[in-house]
């Protein structure tokens, strides 16, 4: 009977955070740079307030400045665009985040292009995902939910080359740059989705199995392969049986019980690696922007 560890997404995320905070100090102390993220919230979607609160609140904790620009639902795209031509201007700024999703008339897109790739602490700028493709990781900044749950995966397993990574969901935000992740550790890797044929064969080949697809425990216990380190980083929010709502993730927890040598929590595994892989990419932006050796974190 294998005894499936709890990986704490949680306490690694604090040790990030302590050793960005320590980093930050060190560059405010050596050169005066506050190194500085600005977000962008556009409407009042709740969910998508706590987010930004809670990122400038550890922005605030971690040493970074932290600024926001709230704009109502009708903000236009050329007004938000205009907004971010003066963010790049800003000095004070280095690293620019502008919280997704976006009202359904403004084309993502085109405000992505719009951010200096310099100041992308997102990782969504072309340029950005054009140097995590072509081997070139070290100049770009990489997104950060997949840097936290390949900071997990290292953790986990003394040896991440040779082995057969499975990433389910190929968003561009997760999947696909969690792939190109894990063919740079020279794992096997292979992008399954939803038009994928027989998902539980392909997904029991796996020793790493990362789910990114949005669908509250859609990875059942009977599809991962005994030992494997499975890394949960859906986030779905379903009815409890107190009347009120849970958080759960793309993997069914209890089914994994006994079976995966070691899962994710959800919550309390990739989310916090999120927020301080975010604080990472700023003070490595604000390093770069200013020829300054940047920290390994
Ligand atoms: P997304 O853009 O909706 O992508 C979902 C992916 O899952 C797509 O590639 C889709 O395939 C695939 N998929 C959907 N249904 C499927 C099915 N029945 N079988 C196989 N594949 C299927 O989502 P995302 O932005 O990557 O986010 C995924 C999850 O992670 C969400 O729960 C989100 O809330 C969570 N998330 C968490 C964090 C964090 O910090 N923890 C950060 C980002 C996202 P197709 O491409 O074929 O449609």
């Amino acid at each position: 009977m294998i005894v499936t560890r709890r990986i704490d997404g949680k306490a690694r995320a604090e040790r990030l955070l302590a050793d960005v905070a320590a980093a930050a100090a060190t560059l405010k102390s050596e050169s005066a740079i506050a190194p500085g993220l600005c977000a962008v919230l556009i409407g009042n979607d709740p969910a998508s307030q706590v987010y930004v609160g809670n990122k400038g609140k550890a922005a605030i904790a971690a040493g970074i400045q932290s600024f926001q620009n709230s704009l109502p639902e009708t903000t236009s795209e050329a007004e938000l665009l205009a907004l971010i031509g003066k963010l790049n201007a800003d000095d004070r700024v280095d690293g620019i985040l502008v919280q997704l999703p976006l009202p359904e008339h403004i084309d993502p897109q085109r405000v992505i292009d719009a951010i200096d790739p310099a100041k992308d602490v997102d990782g969504f700028h072309v340029e950005n995902v054009g140097h995590l493709w072509s081997g070139g990781r070290a100049r770009a900044l990489v997104p950060c939910t997949p840097y936290g749950c390949l900071l997990l995966l290292r953790d986990a397993l003394p040896v991440l080359a040779g082995a057969e990574a499975i990433v389910l969901g190929r968003s561009n935000i997760v999947g696909k740059p969690m792939a190109a992740l894990l063919l740079a550790e020279n794992c096997t890797v292979t992008v399954a989705h939803s038009r994928s044929r027989d998902l539980p064969a392909i997904l029991r080949r796996a020793d790493i199995l990362v789910a990114a697809v949005g669908r509250a425990e859609f990875v059942r216990g009977e599809w991962i392969k005994p030992g494997a380190v499975v890394i949960d980083v859906g986030i779905n929010r379903v009815a409890a049986p107190s009347g009120k709502t849970k958080l759960v993730g793309d993997v069914a927890f209890a089914g994994a019980q006994g079976i995966a040598g070691a899962i994710t929590p959800v919550p309390g595994g990739v989310g916090p690696m999120t927020i301080a892989c975010l604080l990472r990419n700023t003070l490595i932006a604000a390093c770069r922007r200013r020829g300054r050796a940047e920290p390994k974190l």
